[in-house]
């Protein structure tokens, strides 16, 4: 049996995870998993699969499960704090597989713990990436842990390459494996026809209501601004060892391609398939065989006929903020995901109005200079100075 940990348990993703661990109980043996504060969402998970420790960033959220836990006489271990979780993230060993799909940057420390310690790391944190790509693959290079990526897109075009490159990520050639270019796509999320003035009025609950995919608030939000794709877009850029020029995002709003590879000699890849993340969760975990995922055959005969177009800067000004932070490197990746996690959590209370969300991003990034930004040090002192910034913005345009 496999051994893996679960971070994020509790999360959209998390839950998708467990339903394809659920499927295949005599392959994975679910030794740890973490969240934030669900203290009756972990103990739902420590009831069925009974893992060795779980990890409650909130201590106070971690001494409750545990005091539920010792009345039912159930062993599992209880951590706390950011130290709780990172241990979770190294508790299956080198021969096991941690699944990080803690949202922001709150999962960068434990997926790098896992990579440091030459774990294999299936990666639904983006975020993670966009804060510290370079030193993430140098990291992973130095300890011998093997990346796989969960994000749909990012599986999709994993798929699409020679296993070459899938054997090297982070590092790939993908000149010399004859890829012309890489075409990133997304739905457009919610307001793909909204008239642009309209925007302004864009409440909480309409941009969490993704057309297509059922996520978490953060990520559905940035999948509205198309900041999701922008964070993807510089997730793309570290995986695929791939430069700006080489990615282009495509608005496809039916989501049946998940992303495609183009030849030199003409030929697209595609990878095709229903917009459920048990199948790219299960490409990972499964990685190099492939397993029933609990995903219903894709009907072609049933298929919406499909579209592609270029995004429009105008009505998501967020996408150009990400592409221009990906030119410029790692301190400015890291300055707009702070300002944007800022940013959208002010949007999603209420305190801030839908365009704000770009514009306080694109006030921090004309602001924020930070110099070399590589160490874990680094990282953090630009994303506390961008957060900084951010929620002085988010005051000047607080309702
Ligand atoms: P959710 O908001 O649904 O879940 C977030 C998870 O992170 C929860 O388990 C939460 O715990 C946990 N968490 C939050 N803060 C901390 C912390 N400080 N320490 C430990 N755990 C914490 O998010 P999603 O599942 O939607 O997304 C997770 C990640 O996966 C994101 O990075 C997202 O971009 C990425 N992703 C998601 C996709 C999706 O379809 N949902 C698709 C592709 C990528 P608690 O419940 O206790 O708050
Ligand atoms: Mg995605």
């Amino acid at each position: 049996m496999r051994k893996i940990s679960l971070l994020g348990a509790t999360g959209s993703i998390g839950r998708s995870t467990l339903d394809v661990l659920r499927r295949h109980k005599d392959e994975f043996e679910l030794c740890a998993a973490a969240c934030g504060s669900d203290t009756h969402g972990m103990l739902a998970i420590v009831r069925e699969f009974r893992p060795k420790m779980v990890a409650l960033y909130n201590q106070k959220s971690a001494l409750e499960l545990s005091k539920i836990l010792a009345g039912e006489g159930i062993k599992t271990e209880v951590l706390s704090s950011e130290q709780g979780v990172c241990e979770c993230a190294i508790a299956p060993g080198k021969d096991g597989i941690t699944l990080c799909a803690i949202v922001g940057s709150a999962g960068l420390p434990s997926a790098l713990a896992a990579v440091k310690n030459g774990i294999t790391v299936a990666l639904a944190n983006k975020e993670a990436l966009v804060m510290s790509g370079r030193l993430f693959f140098d990291e992973a290079r130095a300890h011998n842990s093997r990346v796989l990526p969960v994000d749909s897109e990012h599986s999709a075009i994993f798929q699409c390459l020679p296993s070459e490159c899938q054997d090297t990520i982070g590092f790939c050639d993908l000149n010399k494996a004859g890829v012309s270019q890489i075409l990133l796509t997304g739905s457009g999320g919610p307001f793909l026809k909204l008239p642009l003035e309209d925007l302004a009025k864009v409440t909480p609950k309409q941009a969490v209501s993704h057309p297509v995919w059922s996520m978490g608030p953060k990520i559905s939000t940035d999948s509205a601004t198309m900041m999701n794709k922008g964070l993807e877009f510089i997730e793309a850029r570290y995986l695929f060892n791939a430069p700006d020029h080489m990615i282009k995002v495509l608005i496809h709003p039916q989501s049946v391609i998940h992303s495609m590879v183009s030849y030199k000699d003409g030929a697209v890849m595609a990878q095709i398939g229903r917009p459920d993340m048990r199948t790219p969760i299960a490409r990972a975990l499964f990685y190099p065989d492939r397993a029933d995922a609990g995903v219903e055959p894709f009907d072609f005969t049933r298929a919406p006929s499909m579209q592609f177009m270029d995004p429009d800067f105008k009505r998501y000004p967020c996408l150009k903020l990400a592409m221009q932070a990906s030119l410029e490197g790692q301190g400015a990746t890291t300055a707009l995901n702070a300002a944007n996690e800022v940013a959208v959590d002010a949007f999603l209370s209420g305190r801030i109005g839908y365009p704000d969300i770009a514009s306080v991003v694109s006030d921090v990034l004309s602001s924020e200079r930070p110099g070399t930004v590589y160490t874990l040090d680094e990282i953090m002192q630009a994303d506390r100075a961008a957060r900084e910034a951010a929620r002085k913005a988010v005051e000047e345009r607080a309702c």
